[in-house]
């Protein structure tokens, strides 16, 4: 790390005084409040809390007070029920990938817009990115928060942008070739992907000039990283992010690559122990609780991200003040990330359940295939069906399943069809995933 030269891009923010930084938390704690108690869903919530004005927050251990918010209310209060502004104002939402039925929405107002992509600008400045890097935007665009918004912070830094979007890797070369690519953005399974095809397909490494990626969205380890580094000749830095908090930009790694620098002059972080529910004390291992500080349209308060971290109680040698979270070890809940997009089996189930030649038994099997992620569904389907054997209705009925689940999950699942009762039934909880992914976090 020495020699490294450290280069700030809010250097007033990111080299604020803690004392300073902790007096900023509470004004803005206190602006956030006035804007959630206007909303329908946390003017009761709070009230109930007994907090009906913001001045009744007197400092940050007061936060404790306040209830926490999950998934599940985001999606009771759907559509609107969470604005703090009128709709006018709304400039954009984004959404929560992969949910079924009722997605959890987030709105952003111009000011929202500004602050997000001043986060995301600031990030990609820590990792030593400047406005002379090319930069391919190799996820996706749409209602996922890591295509716009990792594309407005580029932007904001002065990055030629490349809005190339997912999928597609022969072009990804291309383009990275014709158009000096120096730092890319993708997911972990996506970037081992590109690498084993630019072996297959003989792209050399000395006609890309890549320097740099920014892998999130999914889980990975160390290992994944390095291997990584090691093939692609570059350096990956994590970068952490969910929707309900913005999405990209709530934290990433800098030029140290050892830990994610969560900017806590835009969300109060807490971890806590997510069975009893209390804060633990700093640097042990919990649930990331995080509270917006410059949400306008949509404040959210100690929302439950489920991603179990801890936070490094060493300063960074980068000098930036704000603590950093340790690699995402895993989730509290069950939700499973298939290629960056988020799936609860609960989705599968409603679909399976909804088909009434599928049977009552089903189980979920993720692996690697190559570097990227495989669903499989396997349906139990009624033994006169099944004794038919007729292939012409199997194959339709798979193709509905299929068909169906796709437009659900947004993933493609493979579906295999197997005879009644053939599936394992457990005597207590019933495991309906069998997630063969390597696990070496
Ligand atoms: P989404 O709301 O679709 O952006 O998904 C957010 C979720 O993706 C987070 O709550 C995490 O579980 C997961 N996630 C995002 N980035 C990372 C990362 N760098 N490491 C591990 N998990 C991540
Ligand atoms: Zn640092």
């Amino acid at each position: 790390m020495s020699g490294m030269n450290f280069q700030y891009w809010h250097p007033e923010k990111e080299k604020i005084d803690r004392a300073k930084l902790g007096a900023w938390q509470l004004a803005s704690l206190k602006k956030t409040l006035g804007g959630a108690l206007r909303t329908d869903f946390y003017g009761r919530r709070l009230a109930e809390a007994g907090i009906v004005d913001a001045e009744d927050v007197k400092s940050l251990d007061d936060l404790r007070r306040i209830p926490f918010t999950t998934k599940h209310d985001l999606r009771a209060a759907f559509p609107y029920g969470m604005l703090a502004v009128g709709k006018d104002e709304v400039l954009r939402l984004h959404a929560s990938s992969g949910t079924t039925g009722v997605p959890t929405t987030i709105y952003f107002n111009r000011n929202d817009i500004a602050s997000w992509t001043a986060l995301v600008a600031r990030s990609i400045f820590s990792t030593g990115c400047d406005r002379r890097d090319v930069f391919q935007n190799m996820i996706t665009y749409g209602l996922f928060t890591g295509g716009l918004g990792f594309h407005y912070g580029a932007e904001e830094v002065g990055m030629l942008v490349i809005p190339s979007g997912s999928g597609n890797t022969p072009r990804q070369f291309r383009i990275m070739q014709d158009y000096g690519t120096t730092v890319v953005h993708a997911t972990p399974s996506f970037l081992l992907h590109v690498e084993s095809r630019m072996r297959e397909e003989g792209v050399r490494r000395d006609s890309i000039r890549l320097k740099r990626a920014f892998a999130g969205a999914e889980p990975y380890s160390e290992d994944t990283r390095r291997r990584i580094e090691e093939l692609l000749h570059i350096d990956v830095f994590n970068s952490y992010g969910l929707s309900e908090l913005n999405g990209p930009g709530d934290a990433l790694e800098c030029q140290c690559k050892n830990g994610m620098h969560l900017w806590e002059d835009a969300f109060l972080a807490e971890v806590i122990d997510p069975d009893t529910l209390e804060p633990l004390p700093e640097g042990e291992t919990g649930e990331l609780v995080l509270t917006t500080l410059c949400r306008e349209a949509m404040p959210v308060l100690r929302y439950r991200t489920r991603d179990i971290t801890a936070f490094y109680t060493e300063p960074c040698p980068c000098g930036r003040v704000h603590r950093r979270i340790r690699r995402i070890k895993g989730r509290s809940d069950d939700m499973l990330i298939v290629n960056g997009v988020n799936i609860f089996p609960s989705q599968v189930e409603e679909v399976v359940m909804g088909i009434k030649e599928a049977g009552n038994n089903y189980l979920i099997v993720v692996e690697k295939e190559g570097f990227m992620d495989r669903l499989t569904v396997k349906t139990e389907v009624g033994a006169k069906i099944f004794k038919d054997d007729d292939a012409r209705v199997l194959n339709a009925l798979r193709e509905n399943i299929r068909r169906t689940l796709q437009t659900a999950i947004t993933v493609n699942p493979r579906i295999e069809l197997v005879e009644s009762n053939s599936l394992p039934v457990s005597e207590g909880k019933a495991k309906r995933v069998l997630d063969k992914r390597p696990k070496d976090v």
